[in-house]
């Protein structure tokens, strides 16, 4: 079910689970900002979500409340994962939902990363 990114925090969510090591992931890269582990259910042959270790529910709570600090170590990270798997050159697309209407359902950030085949015009 998507979310309402408007709500506080759910310490329970999976990801903060994923982070808090309750629940395994397959890990891709980790530093003091972000988590990145592949999808459970991907959508392209490389689909790598990466989130920010803080908790931030949305791309709109974290660029809101989070500091330079966590935002700039956040950003280099989701490059860093997708420069180490090649990715560049082709390409990749990132994603990040947020709220009812883009159906965003884990409510803790997450950039998606596709890449591994052409992925197609992007889709509103
Ligand atoms: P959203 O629609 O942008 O919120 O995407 C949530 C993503 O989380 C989906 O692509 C799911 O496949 C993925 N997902 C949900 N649970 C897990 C998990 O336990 N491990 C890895 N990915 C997950």
């Amino acid at each position: 079910m998507p979310i309402d990114a408007t709500l506080p925090y759910d310490d329970a969510n999976i990801f903060a689970r994923i982070l808090r090591g309750e629940i395994p992931c397959t890990r891709v890269y980790e530093d003091d900002h972000a988590l990145a582990f592949n999808d459970i259910n991907p959508q392209a042959p490389h689909h790598v979500l990466v989130i920010p270790t803080g908790r931030y529910v949305s791309w709109d709570d974290f660029s809101a409340n989070a500091s330079d600090a966590e935002i700039s170590g956040f950003v280099r990270a989701v490059g860093a994962v997708a420069r180490a798997a090649g990715l560049v050159e082709p390409g990749y697309r990132l994603l990040a939902n947020v709220g009812g209407d883009a159906h965003q359902e884990v409510p803790h950030l997450h950039v998606h990363i596709f890449g591994g085949r052409p992925l197609g015009p992007m889709l509103a």
